[in-house]
């Protein structure tokens, strides 16, 4: 999990790296995160946060490039998720959360305990559960 952190605001900037280091990292993916002007191109993680207007999403993922397989394995080498600086989310630890995991493979579940639950306003924290964990641990 090589995530780039493309000029973000502060508190994305800081929600991206807190969420990667302290529930991303924990797991048997190795985590490295850094920041950049611009995203490049490589495998990895390009987020970015800017005004994308009212869309009515907090935030989404998108392959850039290098997608192969078929669901459910697909894969996606370069990724970008993207926050959108028109609403001020519930939380920006949870959604940092919740769009990380799509960029390693989890989808939308049905455990409020989980930041994958896919309404964050009602999700009731921004971690993993040990179900979720598994899943990360099994492909990685
Ligand atoms: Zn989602």
């Amino acid at each position: 999990m090589n995530i780039k952190r493309v000029a973000l605001t502060t508190n994305y900037n800081g929600a991206v790296l807190n969420r990667a280091n302290n529930v991303y990292d924990p797991t048997d993916l190795v985590v490295t995160v850094s920041s950049a002007a611009t995203c490049g191109s490589g495998k990895q993680i390009c987020v970015f946060d800017q005004d994308y207007g009212n869309n009515n999403l907090y935030g989404w993922v998108a392959c850039r490039a290098g997608s192969s397989g078929a669901n459910p394995n697909r894969t996606c080498e370069h990724q970008w998720v993207r926050f959108n600086l028109a609403y001020t989310p519930p939380s920006y630890q949870r959604l940092a959360c919740h769009e990380l995991a799509h960029t390693v493979g989890l989808r939308h579940g049905t455990e409020t305990a989980s930041c994958v639950f896919p309404n964050i306003a009602q999700a009731t924290t921004s971690a993993l559960t040990t179900h979720d964990r598994a899943h990360i641990n099994a492909r990685y």
